[in-house]
């Protein structure tokens, strides 16, 4: 029996190009791309491998310069999980120059069983949120507000009843869907506000866990993606996906049950960063100033963030970008619609200069992320 390579499940990306099975003693050998499907950029992959029957393998991305961040990779972990061992970190990968001048990067797996899977980070998919739902499900309630243009349901979960005097705190995760750090640090905020009644009881909760829900299911990166990006698609010239039309709604409802305070729409950055930041100013073409509170939020964020896994700044200064896409985001929308704090914050896919993230670094920064938003609640309210 042959290798098999697949990607025919949620979030499966990846483009085989060539394996070379060699003979007992070498690696089986795959090079594959990244596939870009409806995006002018790739970045996201993750495939299964099966028919391994233990051998070492060694995986080689070839399309590295068609991924945000650029060709060079030499820094980056990806991620792999086989059967009877949970999600970790590869080593860095190995520079192959091609005959032609071109550099392709190459991870070894020197430990497989029968079938592995490889990611470019840690998947988050429905069923990771709806398991963590199921432990939360006591306090936090989910309803459709939507659907998507390829008819997936568009989810959205909040805290108890109307008590609309209470603070309210709205947040978003994959508008870009491949930015799955995003969705664990949100995964470790819902789960920690769910076990403490303080947190909980203190403010209104929301959070849609998944914006682009398509490209997340069919494995797209989603940035810029055909016919336009969602988080450039809050324009004043109207709202130009169905997903940002739910999403605006929904925050409209929210304004309503509540005292709305915060909005906080969570993404990653490029594929190398190793930093966590609040990008000051915005790059909205149509919101030119950021909120005021951006960096004193970024700097309380950083403090609440725990020694080993802080990142060594807390917002980056991004003047100097130039926008690529029109239109507005979701946190210019909220600023000018409501009046209130929005604040993006990108979650590298590594790690800081010293540790590369696990999954549990990003649900305690979620949790640290639960507790400035409470201090920023309170410091607000109290004024
Ligand atoms: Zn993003």
């Amino acid at each position: 029996m042959g290798i098999k390579f697949s990607t025919d499940f949620p979030g499966g990306n990846g483009l085989c190009l060539g394996i070379r099975e060699g003979d007992a003693q070498e690696p089986v050998a795959v090079r594959f791309a990244a596939e870009p499907k409806n995006c002018p950029i790739a970045l996201w992959f993750h495939f299964r491998l099966g028919g391994l029957d233990g051998r070492a393998v060694r995986l080689i991305l070839a399309n590295p310069e068609q991924t945000l961040g650029g060709s060079d990779w030499s820094e980056n972990k990806a991620v792999y999980r086989t059967p009877e061992r949970k999600w970790r970190r590869t080593e860095k990968p190995a520079a192959i120059t091609t005959p032609g001048g071109r550099t392709e990067w190459a991870f070894d797996l020197p430990e497989t069983q029968d079938a592995v899977e490889f990611a470019f980070c840690f998947p988050y998919q429905v069923n990771d949120f709806k398991a963590t739902l199921s432990q939360i499900a006591d306090s936090f309630h989910t309803e459709e507000i939507g659907i998507s243009p390829h008819g997936r349901r568009l989810l959205r979960v909040r805290n108890q009843g109307k008590v609309s005097d209470l603070p309210g705190v709205y947040l978003t995760a994959r508008h870009h869907a491949g930015e799955t750090p995003g969705s664990w640090v949100l995964d470790g905020l819902l789960g920690y506000v769910a076990r403490s009644p303080q947190l909980r009881d203190a403010a209104r909760w929301w959070a849609v866990p998944f914006v682009s829900i398509d490209d997340v299911g069919e494995g797209s990166y989603g940035k810029d993606p055909w016919p336009w990006d969602i988080n450039r698609a809050y324009s004043y010239a109207g709202l130009r996906r169905v997903e940002a039309r739910a999403v605006a709604s929904d925050v409209r409802r929210w304004a309503k049950e509540c005292k709305p305070l915060v909005y906080i729409d969570l993404h990653a950055p490029t594929h190398r960063e190793r930093q966590n930041y609040v990008p000051i100013p915005s790059a909205d073409e149509e919101v030119f100033e950021q909120s005021p509170g951006a960096k004193p939020f970024a700097e309380m964020y950083l403090a609440q963030m725990p020694e080993a896994i802080r990142s060594s700044s807390a917002w980056k200064d991004t003047s100097g970008w130039v926008t690529r896409y029109e239109g507005l985001s979701s946190c210019g929308w909220v600023r000018k619609e409501l009046n209130i704090d929005a604040f993006t914050i990108e979650t590298s896919y590594q790690g800081n200069e010293k540790v590369d993230y696990t999954i549990a670094n990003y649900q305690r920064m979620g949790r640290a992320l639960a507790e400035t938003i409470a201090q920023w609640c309170r410091n607000k309210s109290s004024r």
